[in-house]
């Protein structure tokens, strides 16, 4: 645990939150300012800045808890879409560096966009490019 961490400290129970699932690795609460009804966090119990950090079996476990918080929000609220994802990085967004998946539901006529609306900014090398900067190896 970060004692600096406000996510660390609801997970110890330390700062109130309206958490609405938990299990062994993830713990998922209400987004205080939510940007629709039903704004959910799922976060790792374990403190981790960014996704990339988190070893694979803990990242798997978070993305189950995703996909089963999801599945409850969605039913509960009374619709079958949401927006799911994370800001990860102070680039992207990140104002809490402990890592949290957004599971925004939507709803029809709910003025929102889609992630291709988060931001457009043309490419300057071919995907061939990329594909070669990025490479196979894993
Ligand atoms: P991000 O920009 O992805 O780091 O978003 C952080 C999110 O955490 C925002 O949507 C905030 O409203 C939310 N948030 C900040 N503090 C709390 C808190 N104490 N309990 C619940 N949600 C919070
Ligand atoms: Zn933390």
């Amino acid at each position: 645990m970060k004692q600096s961490c406000i996510f660390c400290r609801i997970v110890a129970g330390e700062l109130p939150a309206h958490n609405i699932y938990e299990d062994g690795d993830s713990l998922a609460f209400l987004d205080i300012n939510p940007l629709t009804e039903g704004h959910t966090l799922v976060i790792p119990k374990e403190h981790y800045e960014k996704l990339e950090e988190m070893p694979q079996d803990k990242a798997g476990k978070l993305f189950e808890a995703v996909r089963l918080v999801t599945e409850k929000v969605q039913k509960a609220m009374g619709t079958s879409s949401s927006t799911v994802g994370i800001n990860n990085g102070r680039l992207a967004g990140q104002a809490i560096p402990h890592v949290h998946v957004h599971i925004i539901p939507r709803y029809l006529g709910d003025g929102g966009g889609m992630i291709h609306s988060i931001v457009r900014k043309p490419a300057k090398r071919s995907l061939e490019e990329i594909k070669k900067a990025i490479g196979k190896e894993f």
